[in-house]
Formats: C-alpha cells, structure tokens, sequence
C-alpha cells in the first residue's frame, strides 16, 4: 500500500483501508511457494500494456476479493529486478482473462483458500504497482509486515489459551481432586505460560529495535534487523503452536472437538507455521543474517 500511486489510492488502497473492499494477494504457486525465483506467471510487455498469464496457488480470499495484488515475473534471470507488482480491480477484469480458480479444502475448511488464473489477461501501464521490476522489494516489505503482526496476535491468544486452560484445570475433577492440583498439569502449563512470556518480551524487543532507526517499511533492511523480524515470526510462531497443543492437551477429548475455541486456536496455530514464510525460512534468513550465505 506504501508503494501505491496517487490513483492506486484513491481507487484502492484508500477504500481497503476503510474497509469497503477486500483484497487478495497473489504470490504463491503450486511450483514456487518458499523460493521466489521459482515463479512462472509472467508479464509481457506488448505496446503499452501488460499481458499476464500465470495461476496463483493458496490465495486467501480469492474467491471474493475485490482488489488483485499479484506478482509476476517481468524481467526473467534479473535477480531481485525480476519481478513487478500489477493492482487492479478483480470484478473489472473476471472474464477478460482473470478466473477464480479451484478452492482448496485447508483443514480449517473455511473455504477462503484457492486459485486464481491469468490467462492473457491486458493490464495498462498504470495497474503497475511501485516500479516496474521492483516487485521483490515490496514482497520483503510485505512479508515484514506480515511477521511484525504476528507478535500481537500470537501473544493474545496464547495468552487467551493460558486462561481458558487455568480455569478448566480448577473446576476439572480427576479422582477427587481438580486437574490443576496434578505435577504433570502443573509443569504443562508452566511450559506454556514460559513460552508465551518468553516470545512476548522479544517481540516487544523488536519491535522496539525496529522501530528506533525510523519507518520499518524503508527498504533495503540492515541484515540484524531482518534477522530479528524472522526471529520475531519463527519464535511467536513456534511457541504459539506449542501453547494450542498443550492447552489442547489438557482439555482432553473437549479439546478434539471441532467446533471449540481450543480446537480452532490449534488449527491456527498449526497453519501459522507454513504462510508468511515457514518456519525453515525463517530459520535458513537468520542463519543467512550471521554470515551463512554462500551464493
Ligand atoms: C492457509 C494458507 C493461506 C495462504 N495464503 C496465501 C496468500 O494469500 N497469498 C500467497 O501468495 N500465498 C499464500 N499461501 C502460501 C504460503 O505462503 C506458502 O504455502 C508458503 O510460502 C510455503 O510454500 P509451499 O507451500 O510451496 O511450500 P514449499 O516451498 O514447497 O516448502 C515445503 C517445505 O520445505 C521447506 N523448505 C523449502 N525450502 C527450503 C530450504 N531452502 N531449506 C529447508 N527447507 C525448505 C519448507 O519450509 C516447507 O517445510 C497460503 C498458504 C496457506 C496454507
């Protein structure tokens, strides 16, 4: 959104931000999810336009958005340069090249996860998002936002799953005696409440660090500070995930059951571990940040 032009605002950005359209972004594909450079939707210059041909995989909300962030490769074999970023509106374009794709049966069965298609699809010289060929930038910018967000949301509902679990353990009675008066329980949710303080100090730590040079979306990122951005995402992520499992655990077979708040918070925080970057990305970009790079 930073990157939008004037009339990308006002035509976009600005009614996302209000909440009177939704957006999808269009990234993934069946062949390139972790490494970019493995993409095959292009874009093909011809006159003034763009000519877009491709299919994006794993796309939420991709059967009802209003608004397509897609990127695609325009400048094959330029490294970073390769890739350029094309906005537009779905409705505008469905049947003039743009089609939903397939849904995707995800575990949560939410029914938000699919495919989108270009096949042919003529995009003006203004659908160009950013600069042409400055498409990476602008996915590092995204995915940064992405992994700085998680440590709100994985901090409250790790917190939120603390709760839920103390206040079952106290009124759960097992032979006599309240779940909670068990060692075994005891230690689990010490672990968890270990976890979930751990992870919410170093992401206030971060967010802090970043915060204190200036805007966090500028754009090359000094490699510490990338490597505290992954470690924000792969710690919150993690210990997100072994919080659900454990307070999951304790429930028992009320944990199991589809429709409860434990169960759905597990199968969020199952998922977490996979979009935005997986964990071993998270874990090959730190390692890469103290100096691991070899090509
Ligand atoms: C519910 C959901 C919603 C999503 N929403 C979107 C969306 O809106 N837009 C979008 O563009 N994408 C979206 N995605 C896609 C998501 O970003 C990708 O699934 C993710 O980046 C992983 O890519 P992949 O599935 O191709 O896995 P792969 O890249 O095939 O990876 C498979 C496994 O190999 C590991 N791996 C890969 N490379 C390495 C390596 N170099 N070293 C060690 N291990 C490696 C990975 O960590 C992973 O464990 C979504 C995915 C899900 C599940």
């Amino acid at each position: 959104m930073l990157k939008a032009h004037p009339h990308q605002k006002e035509q976009f950005t600005d009614p996302l931000v209000k909440g009177l359209k939704t957006s999808l972004h269009g990234v993934t594909e069946t062949g390139a999810g972790s490494n970019l450079y493995d993409m095959k939707t292009n874009a093909v210059r011809k006159g003034s336009d763009w000519v877009l041909n491709g299919t994006k995989a794993y796309i939420t909300n991709f059967f009802d958005a209003d608004v397509a962030q897609v990127l695609a490769i325009t400048n094959p074999g330029g490294g970073r340069q390769s890739f350029t970023y094309f906005m537009f509106d779905t409705k505008e374009y469905a049947g003039r090249g743009y089609e939903i794709g397939q849904l995707y049966q995800t575990m949560f069965g939410d029914g938000y996860t699919g495919e989108i298609h270009f096949k042919d699809m003529v995009l003006p010289e203004s659908a160009v998002l950013g600069e042409v060929n400055g498409g990476f930038d602008i996915a590092v910018m995204s995915f940064n936002y992405t992994r700085m967000r998680r440590a709100g949301m994985c901090s409250g509902w790790s917190k939120y799953l603390i709760e839920k679990t103390l206040e079952r353990v106290k009124t759960r009675v097992v032979g006599g005696e309240p779940l909670g008066a068990k060692q075994g329980i005891q230690w689990m949710i010490a672990d968890m409440y270990l976890d979930w303080q751990q992870t919410r100090s170093l992401s206030l730590d971060v967010a802090r660090a970043i915060d204190s040079p200036g805007p966090w979306w500028n754009l090359p990122r000094p490699s510490d500070e990338v490597r505290r951005i992954c470690s924000l995402k792969l710690s919150n992520d993690e210990s997100f995930y072994r919080v659900a499992d454990r307070a999951l655990q304790i429930h028992g077979g009320l944990g199991v059951l589809r429709d409860t708040d434990i169960n759905k918070l597990f199968q969020i925080a199952r998922n977490l571990r996979i979009p935005g970057g997986t964990d071993e990305v998270q874990r090959t970009t730190i390692a890469e940040t103290l100096g691991l790079r070899f090509n």
